[in-house]
């Protein structure tokens, strides 16, 4: 089962709405030592630079530091319910197997998970 740390999923909401109404983005990713990818627990998560805009689809993928501990993406939709537009499935392709919408008023229920196909998938908080 994936997981987040609360205190990250925290964090992510403060980020999105200090962001608003531009959308926040971030790479997701994990400390642990846990080398089952499924059961790792999203305990981080990394600020893009100079990305913040109003669409996803303006990413640089090239910008993105890739390595093992990175998990997925984390964005906002300061408009709109949590779920992937069409740029969002291209993008979520090239950004590892999680991915978190989180969506307005922002707080820790005004989210969804989905896989990298766009599917939704549970995400469990733990603190
Ligand atoms: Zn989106």
């Amino acid at each position: 089962m994936l997981s987040i740390k609360k205190g990250t999923l925290e964090a992510i909401v403060l980020a999105a709405k200090n962001t608003f109404p531009n959308e926040f983005l971030a790479l997701l990713s994990s400390k642990g030592k846990n080398k089952i990818r499924k059961n790792k627990i999203i305990d981080e998560f990394v600020l893009l630079p100079a990305i913040y805009g109003r669409t996803f689809s303006g990413i640089r993928l090239d910008l993105i530091p890739y390595d093992n501990s990175i998990m997925g993406s984390v964005h906002s939709h300061p408009y709109g319910p949590p779920m992937p537009s069409r740029a969002d499935l291209r993008a979520f392709r090239a950004m590892g197997e999680t991915h978190i919408i989180i969506a307005s008023p922002f707080n820790l229920d005004s989210f969804k998970a989905f896989n990298k196909e766009g599917k939704e998938i549970k995400l469990k908080v733990i603190e």
